[in-house]
């Protein structure tokens, strides 16, 4: 067993977020292991730019209210207790909604042996989606 301390957050790159986003990687396995989860805090109105996972991505909101969206589809607003299922491929973006702040956790897996990455592929920032913008 290894109890691991608390390490610094850190800031999401401005090139993948737009606002105020910090996340904390909470668990990041060893070969064979792929878990991979972040625990991810967005300021009022931060979200991500649109992006896909290679696998695919869990998103379980545990604070605020956010928002999330697929392509092509409506901006949904997701609640604490709400899980989000993204299938691999699949382009979204998720974030706060303009007036709170949101925290969900972000589990993933990794790339398997000989698997084509990228693991997350990240497009272009979200603009006329984003409510209010
Ligand atoms: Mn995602």
């Amino acid at each position: 067993m290894e109890i691991r301390k608390k390490q610094p957050s850190v800031p999401g790159a401005t090139e993948t977020f737009t606002g105020h986003v910090w996340y904390d990687v909470i668990a990041q396995g060893n070969p064979p292991s792929r878990l991979r989860v972040n625990a991810v805090h967005f300021a009022p109105g931060a979200h991500s730019a649109w992006h896909r996972h290679a696998n695919g991505q869990t998103l379980h909101v545990v604070e605020g209210f956010g928002l999330v969206q697929s392509r092509g589809e409506k901006v949904v607003e997701i609640r604490p207790g709400d899980t989000i299922v993204t299938p691999a491929g699949e382009w979204h973006w998720h974030g706060a909604t303009p007036d709170n702040f949101m925290t969900h956790l972000a589990m993933w897996e990794g790339l398997a042996e000989g698997q084509q990455g990228p693991e997350t592929e990240w497009g272009e920032h979200v603009t006329d989606e984003y409510p209010g913008r």
